[in-house]
């Protein structure tokens, strides 16, 4: 079935671009958000027929997806959704499920959304990409990259944890190491001398690595038999991914694959070292600031000024869900609890999605009877160290 990608619309003015060529932001700086001709997208993307659809990847919502009919693919998505049977039961949880999101390729869900992006970067006729990079995202748009054929460069933290680093450095990509966090990065990028040769592949600044990271919206609802969960409990670093679910959400209504106003409550969890949206979110304003001398051994979660925070927020508000701040002591602790209740080696910024959603069962804003959602967003072994644990 042909992909129904029919423009691309800003998330703030509304103007519409077509979508033959790369694109980052609005002319007016807004966000550019993919629209489909879902109308058509419904004749053919049903529940019945994708029961009988063999791809398990996140190719099998084809319709909705850009450039699905020549992915560039490592095979990215149908991930499971586990039942944490011993540490929901032990925190008092009827439902607590685990999005594993650690056995994508290059072991993170950046893959979602680079496969997207470079799909169509590659078909736009792109050659060379540059991103700044927290680490994963580095090494997935290096792994696709190469796969595609492109050139590329990522710009990162110097504190990058080396796991990350060396896989995107065996994938061929140039890195750059800058001091400093994330925007640093991005900055260096962007006042690099070739800047004017690279398409700019950062967060949310291009619109297809968020059309990836939608697909795990779908495939809750799939796994969950076509109904939403009560709560997402999302580990947040540039939002991509719950900009992206809610999304999907009002797609999946307008589709008919899932019955409309029955959205979950929709979670940010951020590291206290770390916590621009928490902190917008909790002083009721708009937008975020950007966050002073951000530290956390999460590096996922060291954004200090997301680009998308308006629309975080206003999905957060939206869904009646609320913000989170933890620390890295109690992702670590977390971390152990997960490998050895679970059998799960989660990140730390998957970690502090159980650390949140129990914090919030305790405080009664999520109840027992909830079905919640938490996420492992990559594996362990993408970080060196965990702090407080001995390696012998
Ligand atoms: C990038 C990343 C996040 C944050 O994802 P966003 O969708 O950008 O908010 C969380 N966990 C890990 C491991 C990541 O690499
Ligand atoms: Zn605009």
């Amino acid at each position: 079935m042909p992909s129904t990608l029919e423009w691309l619309e800003c998330s703030r003015c509304h103007v519409a671009y077509d979508v033959g060529a790369p694109r980052n932001l609005c002319r007016c700086g807004g966000i550019l958000l993919a629209r489909y001709r879902l109308e058509e997208a419904a004749r053919t993307l049903t529940r019945e027929a994708l029961s009988r659809r063999p791809t398990k990847s996140l190719w099998r919502y084809e319709e909705v997806l850009p450039g699905s009919d020549d992915p560039v693919t490592l095979g990215e998505g149908g991930t499971p959704l586990l039942p944490l049977r011993f540490l929901g039961e032990a925190a008092g949880f009827g439902k607590l499920l685990l999005k594993d999101e650690s056995q994508n390729p290059t072991g993170s869900f950046k893959a979602r959304g680079m496969a997207c992006a470079i799909t169509m970067a590659r078909k736009q006729g792109v050659r060379r990409i540059a991103l700044p990079s927290a680490g994963n995202a580095g090494s997935a748009a290096a792994a696709y990259g190469a796969l595609a054929g492109l050139s590329v460069d990522v710009f990162l933290p110097d504190e990058t944890p080396e796991p990350m680093r060396l896989e995107a450095a065996v994938c061929g990509a140039s890195l750059h190491l800058v001091r400093g966090d994330i925007a640093s990065a991005g900055a260096a990028m962007r006042a690099h001398d070739s800047a004017a040769d690279w398409f700019d592949l950062s967060t949310l600044r291009e619109p297809y690595r968020c059309e990836g990271k939608k697909t795990l919206g779908y495939e809750i609802a799939e796994q969950l038999g076509w109904t939403l969960p009560d709560a997402i409990v999302y580990p947040t670093g540039g939002g991509t991914g719950l900009i992206g679910m809610w999304k999907a959400f009002e797609e999946m209504e307008q589709l008919g694959l899932v019955e409309a106003g029955k959205r979950p409550r929709m979670v940010v969890v951020q590291a206290e070292g770390c916590a621009p949206i928490v902190e917008a979110f909790t002083s009721g304003a708009p937008k975020a600031a950007p966050w002073d001398g951000a530290r956390t051994f999460a590096a996922g979660l060291r954004v200090p000024a997301p680009l998308a925070d308006a629309l975080i927020l206003q999905a957060v508000r939206e869904s009646g869900g609320t913000a989170v701040a933890v620390s890295d002591a109690q992702m670590a602790k977390a971390q152990v609890e997960m490998a050895r209740g679970e059998g799960i080696f989660a990140c730390p910024e998957g970690a502090a999605t159980l650390v949140a959603a129990r914090r919030l069962l305790a405080e009664g804003f999520l109840s027992p009877s909830d079905r919640v959602v938490i996420f492992n967003t990559a594996s362990g072994l993408k970080i060196p160290r965990i702090p407080g644990v001995r390696v012998p």
